[in-house]
């Protein structure tokens, strides 16, 4: 679904990702895994044209990734992302936060794309939630809300950076959980994390990154007991 080769970026004289090979399968859950500085966040944002690569190939569903215009507003809607810090509109309530992707973008009717937020809104939890604004909500709830305004979107795969690496410890699992739905269900997910049990036990496959290089990729309970490289194996001891 989603196919990048050869992809190189450089910010200025810096090389932030190095000659990036990665497919990602209909249906696959790929954990993206890496020290700080290893080019995660670069490669997810080249992904959805929020960067734009120096060098290589970047192709949706068959579709090269254009440069700008309303082919890369329609492909960008293709793959859905979810940051760290949310980044709800903070003037508007949740269920608005979910609708406005789709009214814009989509054209779809307010009634239609607000039935749809409110089916999207039960799913991460929330439909009590609804009219709430961004600040009445708690940190996991927010990033719910993110989730659900991504999937309304419909989109063909969905890319999360550390979405829960600004959380308090006790919302982070509600946020996993519906993630681990969402990938249960068949989503298209690559997944920037530090939650290694979340790795290890959702995601299909751990691509291991250091340096802006993609040294290491394998099933994660192979990449997690027996890593090949000597870097994957450094980076584990020091996080396991
Ligand atoms: P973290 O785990 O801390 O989020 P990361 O693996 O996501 O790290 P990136 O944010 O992709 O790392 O950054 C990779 C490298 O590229 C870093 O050395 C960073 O300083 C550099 N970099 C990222 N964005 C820019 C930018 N806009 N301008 C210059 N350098 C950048
Ligand atoms: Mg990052």
């Amino acid at each position: 679904l989603i196919s990048v080769r050869g992809v190189d970026k450089f910010f200025g004289d810096f090389q932030a990702l190095k000659g990036i090979d990665l497919d990602i399968h209909r249906g696959e859950v790929v954990a993206l895994i890496g020290a700080s500085g290893s080019g995660k966040s670069t490669l997810c944002r080249c992904l959805n044209r929020l960067e734009t690569i120096t060098a290589g190939e970047i192709t949706i569903d068959g579709e090269r990734l254009p440069e700008e215009g309303r082919e890369l507003t329609r492909l960008r809607a293709d793959v859905g992302m979810v940051f760290q810090s949310f980044n709800l509109f903070p003037h508007l309530k949740a269920i608005d936060n979910v609708t406005l992707g789709p009214r814009k973008v989509r054209g779809v009717p307010k009634a239609e794309a607000d039935r749809q937020a409110m089916e999207l809104l039960e799913r991460v939890g929330l439909a009590d939630k609804a009219n709430s604004l961004p600040t009445a909500l708690s940190g996991g709830q927010q990033q719910r809300v993110a989730i659900a305004r991504a999937l309304a979107m419909k989109p063909k795969a969905l890319l999360f950076d550390e979405p829960t690496s600004a959380l308090d410890p006790e919302v982070i699992n509600e946020v996993l959980d519906v993630m681990a739905e969402l990938a249960k269900a068949g989503m298209t997910m690559l997944v920037v994390t530090h939650e290694m049990g979340f790795a290890r036990h959702v995601c299909d496959r751990v691509v291991y990154m250091d340096a802006g290089e993609i040294v290491e990729e394998g099933e994660p309970e192979q990449f997690f007991t027996a890593p090949r490289s000597d870097r994957a194996k450094a980076f584990l001891s020091k996080i396991l």
